[in-house]
């Protein structure tokens, strides 16, 4: 009888044993357990870093069927934000034209893998046509809806976001920080994934705090405007840039991560002061056909932030460069009674609902009278506190409350308008709106 042939490991040479058994897998391919389940674990490992580095590199691509269109855009918006109907269109607009040329550039990057060089060459005139990018630019009161509307956009669009404050910037070479800074945030908020980062959303506030101080360029230099302006530009327009991982200055020994800006969104925001003013000198002299008085009784009766125009920013003191590279131009408008009482119930996470949800995780139900609503919207207009300060008349009005109900064998609580007012009077709101 012929003697069974000893199997031997083609991987590790070990030969067939109790301890770790050889398989043949087929004719001429032994191999022991040990190295199979080694050669599965490798497999896998590769498995998950490719499709780690596939999500990174499709992070923020939107195939074009996958990009929301305007008008689904704005309906995300409506649940979120309340009014500023003009800035919803245009934003969602620029945001659905923006990510509709990301991924068209994706398209054409993956089409020309594919064509030979020669075809690439004949077929170039049809794709020849660059869709530029449009950073958005909105002008408005301040609390009126522009950061919470950049946000909720990006939210849509489940892409990095960062909110940064223009007012912090200088001119290289000065106190305060680099421009590059203004991306640390970006990174930070998707863990150093540059990929992710380099489609993301940057809300930059207070972009009017930038402007020149005067219209006439001076030859004085102006470090906080018109350097601060330039440096600007230059990542509004797509450039690479290399930012502090950790923000602030830029020193020699630090190591920088380059970042190219071609399909991060710029909005900007900010309330320019005073912009009415020159918007209505430009009205009265450009209004042809009309007496004077008639004309601006008619803008006076709508919002003249309406009719702001990039020559009013140009007015203003931003100079023609960063206002040529911020073409989506829309008003936010003042935020009136009725807007400020909506915004107070309506919202997915309007500050009544919050306020409901957490008296019912204690079995109680919260009920506000349209008074006591009244009574705190009221209060945020005298103070000219706007949306943002409902936050603390409401915290102000309901600290109480929250201190006693949990301990208290009630189902119900309503909040009255007396009780508004009585809240609000033995707190010294006064005190409160100075520390907001
Ligand atoms: P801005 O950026 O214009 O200064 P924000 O967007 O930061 O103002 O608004 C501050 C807060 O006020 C928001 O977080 C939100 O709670 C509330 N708010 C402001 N405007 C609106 C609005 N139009 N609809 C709903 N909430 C608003």
């Amino acid at each position: 009888m012929a003697k069974k042939e000893t199997l031997r490991c083609m991987m590790c040479g070990n030969t067939d044993s109790k301890q770790t058994p050889v398989i043949r897998i087929f004719d001429g391919l032994n191999l022991c357990t040990d190295c199979i389940s080694y050669i599965d674990n490798a497999r896998d490992t590769a498995l998950k870093q490719e499709k780690a580095e596939n999500n990174s590199k499709t992070a923020g691509i939107h195939e074009q069927k996958d990009i929301p269109t305007p008008r689904e855009i704005t309906a995300f918006l409506d649940q979120y934000v309340i009014g500023q109907e003009d800035a919803k269109k245009y934003l969602s607009v620029a945001v659905y034209n923006h990510y509709k040329r990301i991924a068209q550039e994706a398209a054409k990057d993956k089409n020309a893998e594919k064509k030979s060089l020669k075809n690439a060459i004949t077929d170039a005139s049809a794709d020849d046509v660059d869709i530029e990018k449009s950073n958005i630019i909105m002008v408005g009161p301040t609390g009126t809806g522009k950061t919470l509307l950049a946000k909720s956009v990006a939210r849509l669009l489940d892409v990095p976001f960062a909110i940064v404050d223009a007012t912090v910037l200088t001119e290289a070479g000065y106190v305060g920080e680099d421009i590059e800074s203004l991306l640390t945030r970006l990174l930070q908020n998707c863990d150093y994934d540059v990929e992710k980062a380099q489609r993301g959303i940057v809300f930059i506030d207070e972009i009017d705090k930038i402007a020149r101080k005067s219209d006439n360029p001076s030859i004085t230099r102006d470090v906080s405007g018109e350097g601060v302006q330039q440096g600007l530009l230059k990542l509004l327009e797509g450039s690479t840039v290399l930012v502090p991982p950790n923000g602030g200055r830029k020193h020699p020994d630090q190591k920088m991560i380059a970042v190219d800006t071609k399909n991060i969104l710029f909005i900007c925001g900010g309330a320019f002061d005073g912009i009415e003013r020159k918007i209505a000198s430009r009205l009265n002299t450009h209004v042809v056909g009309y007496g004077k008085d008639e004309s601006m009784k008619k803008h006076q009766r709508s919002n003249l932030m309406n009719y702001v125009l990039p020559q009013d920013l140009k007015s203003f003191g931003l100079i023609p460069e960063i206002i040529g590279r911020l073409p989506v131009l829309t008003a936010l408008n003042p935020l009136d009674k009725e807007a400020l009482l909506r915004i107070l119930t309506e919202p997915k996470n309007a500050l009544v609902r919050q306020y409901k949800k957490l008296f019912a995780l204690d079995g109680v139900e919260l009920n506000f009278t349209p008074e006591a609503l009244e009574a705190i919207v009221d209060k945020a207009i005298e103070y000219k506190l706007g949306a943002r300060g409902l936050r603390s008349i409401v915290e102000t009005v309901m600290v109480d409350a929250m201190y006693d109900v949990p301990s208290m064998d009630v189902k119900e609580f309503t909040v009255s308008a007396d009780y508004v007012n009585e809240k609000l009077n033995k707190a010294n709101f006064d005190k409160v709106k100075l520390a907001d």
